[in-house]
């Protein structure tokens, strides 16, 4: 059931969680944008609604795909995603496009794109989150997957295109990675250079269709040479290189079946809790230094004095190491009193007890 425009506006926590549990699209899409605000209540409210909702979590396949623009992601994302709603499962979408938030343009688009998947009751998409850094936009993602996962999407797709670390942090937040490339883009755009395919549990060439078919099949068996020198992504796991038609559909179906094996196998390995849990704690420290980076380089008294550190760096007379050391002394000092009032209000809290 949807509710009235007019009410949604002041959902409470309990709104949200039986709307997501009940599979309303309309709920779990303003949940997102909830956990997407940067209004402190928002945060208080998000972070209540994920605490009841985290039992309910991590029963998804979660799913990186990347590759360049124009290699065929969403094409792919649509038709795989159209065949596993056929084959009975919940397919949710979501993207991390850090370009969206620097040019005020997006490379992944707005996801119209995925126009017949959009209209499939089974499937959700929703587009990049946009505002602040890839570690901003990165921890929405998260957080919308575990809100999808509650809302009982089987499969997560999460789109990313190579700007800035975007195919690292997929990585750190998916079980299997897949990297979509084409024939004839050249290897350093399609992110070789960069280390992309160290990452990847499998490469698919799209567009293996008409006059392109055998190039494609070329491109595949190079890969799979290359892949046999790489260490393996997943251990225990042999990344492979396929191809695909995502416009035709050939090759998708052996595309699941390798994502279902690949589960299998590394469920019984105990690989896939191992690397599950290793992404949450690496989460938290990712966090907590992003937010100590942040604090550094917005303090005042940091701030100040550079200049004057970097000149005496630059003309020699203080060493790169004494430079930081005093940085990061004027930070600490500076920082101090935050933990003092912080005493401060623990203390009052005590004596009015
Ligand atoms: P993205 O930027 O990676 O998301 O790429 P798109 O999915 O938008 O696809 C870029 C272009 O490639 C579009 O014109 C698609 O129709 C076309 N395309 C995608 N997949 C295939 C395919 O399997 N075969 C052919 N021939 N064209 C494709």
């Amino acid at each position: 059931m949807v509710l009235p425009v007019k009410r949604r506006k002041g959902l409470t926590v309990d709104d949200y969680e039986r709307g997501i549990m009940q599979g309303d699209r309309a709920i779990l899409a303003q949940a997102i944008t909830l956990i997407e605000s940067n209004l402190p209540a928002h945060k208080e409210t998000a972070q209540n609604l994920l605490t009841r909702l985290l039992p309910k979590t991590g029963r998804s396949i979660r799913i990186g795909i990347t590759g360049v623009p124009g290699a065929g992601k969403s094409t792919l994302i649509e038709s795989l995603g159209n065949m596993l709603c056929q084959l009975g499962y919940r397919v949710a979408v979501l993207a991390i496009d850090p370009s969206s938030t620097r040019t005020k343009g997006s490379i992944l688009g707005d996801k119209t794109r995925m126009d017949s998947l959009s209209k499939n009751p089974n499937a959700f998409i929703r587009p990049s989150a946009s505002g602040g850094n890839l570690g901003g936009i990165a921890r929405k993602t998260r957080e919308a997957m575990l809100l999808c996962e509650a809302a009982c999407y089987d499969v997560i797709l999460v789109e990313t295109v190579g700007v800035g670390q975007s195919e690292v942090t997929v990585r750190s937040m998916v079980d299997f990675f897949l990297l979509v490339l084409i024939t004839g883009a050249g290897d350093e755009l399609q992110g070789m250079k960069k280390g992309v395919v160290e990452l990847a549990d499998a490469i698919v060439v799209n567009k293996a269709d008409g006059d392109n078919k055998m190039k494609a099949a070329n491109v595949k068996t190079e890969f799979n040479r290359i892949l046999h020198f790489l260490e393996p992504a997943t251990p225990g796991w042999i990344s492979q290189a396929n191809t695909c038609s995502a416009l035709n559909g050939e090759g998708l179906e052996d595309i699941w079946s390798m994502i279902r094996s690949f589960r299998q196998n590394t469920i019984s390995s105990g690989y896939f809790h191992e690397r599950r849990k290793k992404q949450k704690l690496d989460w938290i420290y990712s966090m907590v230094e992003e937010h100590l980076r942040a604090s550094f380089y917005k303090n005042a008294e940091v701030l100040l004095c550079t200049p004057e550190i970097e000149k005496s760096v630059e003309k020699g007379s203080l060493t790169a190491t004494n430079a930081a050391v005093k940085l990061l002394e004027i930070f600490e000092n500076s920082t101090s009193p935050t933990k003092s009032s912080r005493e401060e209000v623990e203390r009052t809290n005590e004596h009015s007890l």
